[in-house]
């Protein structure tokens, strides 16, 4: 789908009522029986040692009403979701009692942002920088390798070397000091927010907490 695509999507999206993706209902996008009834991803087991972001959140087990939110979002455009699911992030990130300066969207290769017209980390990083009173940077990161990795096998040192080199700084950011809340829609491995929390790191970036909306597990 091209940008000028997704903006008429999204113009029109605007004029049609709200539904729930997960049930129908009226007046929302994600309702908050299908929130409420989600199941709760488990605590994370990761070993601290072989990940550069220093904790991770991500509230929603990747199954039934939070799967359709992300696939809604990514793959037909639902731009206006993303403020429903920004909420339990946000939500999880106050009780994680975070301490942070900044909200950092995992960024997209520019060829991807192009074909899909919009970066659905920077939509989710908005309302949740928002709603915990940080500024949003999107100005930090850049990715540098189009395309996916293959993350899905192989050991945790052969899927670091995959993303590695996948993220730099952008020219003359400065991530000294920071402490960075790193914000991506879906959790699988791991990798793609550890190549990212890499690059802030030794960018100066002084501890990444890392926030999916979901997990898969
Ligand atoms: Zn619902």
């Amino acid at each position: 789908m091209g940008a000028i695509a997704t903006v008429w999507q999204h113009a029109i999206e605007l004029l049609l009522p709200s539904r729930c993706v997960g049930c129908g209902a009226g007046g929302t996008y994600l309702c908050d029986a299908c929130l409420g009834r989600a199941r709760r991803a488990g605590p994370l087991a990761f070993d601290p040692a072989a990940r550069a972001f220093d904790e991770v959140t991500a509230p929603l087990a990747y199954e039934g009403a939070a799967r359709t939110a992300v696939l809604r979002l990514k793959y037909a455009g639902l731009r206006a979701i993303a403020p429903s699911m920004a909420r339990p992030m946000a939500e999880a990130l106050s009780s994680a009692s975070v301490r942070a300066d900044v909200v950092v969207p995992v960024p997209l290769h520019p060829s991807r942002l192009r074909q899909r017209g919009f970066n659905q980390a920077l939509l989710l990083a908005r309302p949740i920088a928002e709603a915990v009173g940080l500024p949003v940077r999107d100005d930090l990161l850049r990715r540098l390798v189009a395309g996916t990795p293959q993350v899905d096998a192989g050991s945790i040192d052969e899927r670091r070397a995959n993303v590695a080199g996948a993220f730099g700084l952008a020219p003359g950011a400065d991530a000294a000091g920071l402490r960075v809340v790193l914000v991506d829609d879906v959790l699988t491995t791991g990798s793609t927010l550890d190549a990212a929390a890499g690059t802030l790191k030794r960018g100066g970036a002084r501890s990444v907490h890392a926030l999916a909306f979901a997990r898969e597990q």
